[in-house]
């Protein structure tokens, strides 16, 4: 009796051993061969362009606080002087003063229209850190084939490029098949309420329907998957959602002298370390599927095994991607407390302490199951938890990569990054392009900056050979090569 138990066991356990195998070795990866890159060429104007568009300060502050409008208003005539083509054969529509659409009618304009975009605007440099910099953040110095400055990578790099790129074909009198529109939001970097999210609905009113958009998000990837020993390009095909929660907690305060044992203050510390304990459920999306399978190349047969079979081994599969921040937060909604606030002077027990968590929401979850996860992690009555409504976006719908439109930007891709992979890839930010999403069925994140460094950090730069990249990238968009 207990040889037949054993013996069917061990049947079993073959028959689930060459299961985990025949799906291992038929699972193929999605990567696909790229074409003959192009030579990138020489876009010998745009480095000094760039450089003096780092050291106009178009900086973002914060949502309540006030622009330089004097910076902003100079970045304006710079873009006027610096590409004259652009401005007086494309029509400009102006959007909260300092966000930009240029119209460029294309050849048949019964054909849908593309949108390419980037924001001018810069998020701030903190005093602490200027001291840090190689060299000054608002400098645009060019040394050894390097344009340095806040804004280098996000996102003036690609401002640059884009305008580049459209003076060059304007210069040889070139008209796009499709009209194409070039939008420039100023507030990318405190919401975008002011551009992105006003000129997208004047899209909307006007019935003008996008056959594609393409925005910053994705990039090509050399650090991530270095056993691929090949460029990973990440092509954004979906954006996570973003709300903020506040907790509050309001108790009588008093004389610090003689405290209560519990205290706002300990409350509500006691209820941030309680939402920091746990995660909201897993989800693996279709674009962070995708990515896993053109990745899996370079895997250990373990790691492959794993990957085609998530049936028994998702839980493996999550831990893995929870060990790295990046990874972790494509699998994830997160919430991190950003804002604390309580107390006013040092002997006086604040009667209210509040802080606000920052959430990335995943496709699949919606803003009222953060805040439905927020007061069953927090579970205390004391605690009110609520969502802020200003900031709130939803995660969106995600562009398949079957989809005419991704399949051309992966052959430009091709095209102009050597020996590269490309893959779809969730965009955990949150960029102006999400305010298209609803009414353009392609919403693309990608910008093909290999070597980018210290985006929204120290010493932010990009190579002079990358910035030319995002020129004859963008020529080939535009010319819908
Ligand atoms: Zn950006």
């Amino acid at each position: 009796m207990v040889k037949k138990i054993v013996l069917s066991l061990l049947g079993l356990l073959i028959v689930l051993l060459a299961v985990l195998l025949i799906n291992t070795f038929r699972f193929k990866s999605a990567a696909v061969e790229g074409e003959k890159a192009l030579a990138i060429g020489n876009h010998d104007s745009a480095a000094a362009h760039l450089s003096r568009a780092i050291q106009i300060k178009t900086v973002s502050f914060g949502d309540t606080l006030a622009i330089d409008t004097t910076e902003f208003t100079q970045f304006r005539s710079f873009m006027e002087s610096t590409y004259p083509l652009m401005h007086s054969k494309l029509e400009r529509t102006v959007f909260g003063e300092f966000s930009y659409v240029f119209k460029w009618k294309g050849k048949d304009t019964t054909a849908a229209p593309q949108v390419l975009m980037a924001h001018l605007d810069v998020v701030p440099v903190e005093a602490i850190a200027e001291s840090k910099w190689t060299h000054p953040p608002f400098s645009g110095l060019i040394s050894q084939d390097t344009i340095w400055g806040r804004g280098a990578v996000d996102d003036k790099g690609a401002a640059i490029a884009i305008m580049e790129a459209t003076e060059e074909l304007l210069n040889e009198n070139y008209t796009p098949e499709r009209t194409t529109y070039i939008c420039f939001g100023h507030d990318e970097e405190i919401s975008g309420r002011r551009g992105a999210k006003v000129f997208s609905k004047w899209f909307a009113d006007n019935n003008i329907k996008p056959a594609v958009v393409l925005d910053e998000g994705g990039m090509i990837d050399t650090q991530q998957f270095k056993e691929l020993k090949k460029p990973v390009a990440v092509i954004g095909t979906g954006e996570k959602g973003y709300v903020n929660i506040d907790i509050a907690v309001e108790l009588p305060g008093g004389h610090s002298s003689m405290p209560l044992p519990e205290t706002a203050i300990d409350i509500l510390n006691t209820a941030i370390s309680k939402v920091r304990e746990e995660q909201m459920p897993a989800i693996i999306t279709p674009p962070v599927q995708e990515l896993l399978g053109v990745t899996v190349a370079s895997q250990s047969l373990f790691t492959k095994m794993v990957v085609a079979n998530q049936w028994l081994f998702k839980g493996a599969l999550v831990s893995q991607m929870e060990k790295s921040k990046q990874t972790n937060a494509m699998i994830h909604t997160t919430l991190v407390p950003t804002i604390v606030k309580a107390g006013i002077k040092d002997n006086v027990i604040p009667t209210i302490a509040k802080a606000t968590f920052n959430s990335r929401i995943l496709p699949g979850q919606t803003s009222d199951d953060v805040v439905e996860f927020v007061k069953k992690a927090v579970n205390d009555p004391r605690v009110s938890v609520s969502k802020q409504t200003i900031s709130l976006m939803e995660p969106s719908t995600t562009t398949p990569s079957t989809h005419p439109a991704f399949k051309k930007l992966a052959s430009i891709t091709y095209k102009t990054v050597p020996n590269a992979l490309v893959s779809p890839y969730l965009v955990v930010g949150a960029t102006d392009s999400r305010y298209f999403r609803s009414f353009s069925d392609a919403v693309l994140n990608f910008t093909p900056i290999q070597d980018a460094k210290g985006f929204h950090g120290i010493d932010e730069r990009i190579g002079v050979t990358d910035l030319n990249r995002m020129v004859s990238f963008y020529r080939l968009f535009i010319s819908g090569k």
